[in-house]
């Protein structure tokens, strides 16, 4: 891995292909990928929109490129949207927050697992804790399952971690969209599944734990300090053979921007990023998905590299070349119960999607 840094990019983050960055997502550093090997650091963002633009042309599955990507067996629209509460949702990043800083191993972190569990009274909940062992020393770590049975064999993950940065625990950062607002839409999600035996694969939500780094992101390589909670789950399921029957992992980290895009993820299955984009068009929402090409590091690599189809939904861009990530600037006036309701309802389509698809593309 190399420390070389290009300067600040005019679009957004990025790496050149090979600089592989010291971190990853702690800096979900974006890997310069495709044509834009090339592009200089001082491009114009114009010209630098345009090459993305090109390289997003290639993997859709009614574009020109449909010969490379086998195109997509979709069901019919099934009519109205699925319903989906932004306001409630927002009003539980606020509940969230209100705890304050959430870093692994403090009163706080306690403070916002037991309210998780609070809101899933009733609900089939699974704590699947152990103790991680740390750069910064041993942990217990708590990832939360909650599952909504369906009548289909198989299982469909929708993920978000709850914790918020270690190194930042001292100051006032207090994670409103990086912890926050994924973990509200978990639980909106939850009220959207709750008491309803679903007619498709079973759904579980996990509000994982310690994904984030535990040193700074210029002591030690991301991948070798993060994503704690979520390798447990995906390890255990492995080991349980649970991960056979997971037909699609969802992922939503950041998602609360007011002004919200979400990336394209060059380390997400392409065809589950296509589901997406086909249930954001359905909804009316497709000009808030992928007009952008990332390459995130985030909680879906151990279902990846473990063969499973993920997309991870992430916008990374939050305030003007990500300024506020991971800065006590991370606050609630800068999301939107609409973001949350936009996101919220992509997932629901997207499930109702994967649901009749049948057969699922092979992994
Ligand atoms: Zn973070």
């Amino acid at each position: 891995m190399s420390g070389l840094r290009m300067t600040a990019p005019k679009v957004t983050r990025r790496r050149m292909p090979g600089l592989k960055m010291t971190r990853s997502k702690s800096l979900r550093w974006i890997l310069l990928a495709g044509l834009l090997v090339v592009v200089a650091c001082d491009r114009d963002k114009a010209a630098a929109r345009e090459q993305e633009k090109t390289k997003d042309q290639t993997p859709t599955a009614s574009g020109p490129a449909a010969v490379a990507a086998p195109a997509l067996n979709l069901p019919p629209d099934s009519g109205p949207p699925p319903a989906f509460d932004g306001g409630r949702a927002m009003q539980y990043v606020k509940e969230i927050v209100k705890f304050g800083p959430r870093p692994l191993g403090s009163g706080n972190h306690k403070k916002v697992e037991d309210y998780i569990g609070s809101r899933l009274k009733g609900d089939q909940v699974e704590d699947d804790a152990f103790t991680a062992d740390t750069p910064e020393g041993k942990f217990p770590v708590h990832n939360i399952i909650a599952k909504y049975p369906g009548t289909k064999d198989g299982i469909m993950v929708i993920a978000s971690h709850y914790d918020t940065n270690y190194p930042l625990r001292k100051t006032s950062y207090i994670g409103a969209n990086d912890g926050a607002s994924s973990s509200a839409l978990l639980l909106e999600l939850a009220n959207q599944l709750r008491g309803k035996p679903r007619d498709g694969y079973s759904v579980w939500l996990v509000w994982d734990d310690a994904e984030e780094a535990m040193k700074p992101d210029t002591e030690m390589p991301f991948m070798d300090d993060s994503l704690y909670g979520i390798e447990h789950v995906a390890q255990k399921w492995q080991a349980d053979g649970t991960l056979k029957k997971v037909k699609a992992f969802l992922l939503a980290d950041m998602i609360g921007d007011a002004d919200l895009d979400i990336d394209r993820d060059q380390n997400s299955t392409p065809w589950l990023e296509d589901v997406v984009g086909e249930a954001a068009k359905r909804l009316g929402y497709q000009s808030h998905f992928f007009a952008r090409t990332n390459q995130v590091s985030d909680d879906h690599l151990p279902f990846m590299k473990r063969g499973v189809p993920c997309a991870d939904l992430i916008d990374f861009t939050y305030g003007y070349n990500n300024v506020f990530w991971h800065t006590p600037q991370d606050t609630v006036d800068k999301l939107s119960p609409q973001s949350l309701e936009i996101v919220g309802s992509v997932m629901l389509e997207s499930m109702r999607i994967l649901d009749k698809m049948d057969p699922l593309p092979p992994k």
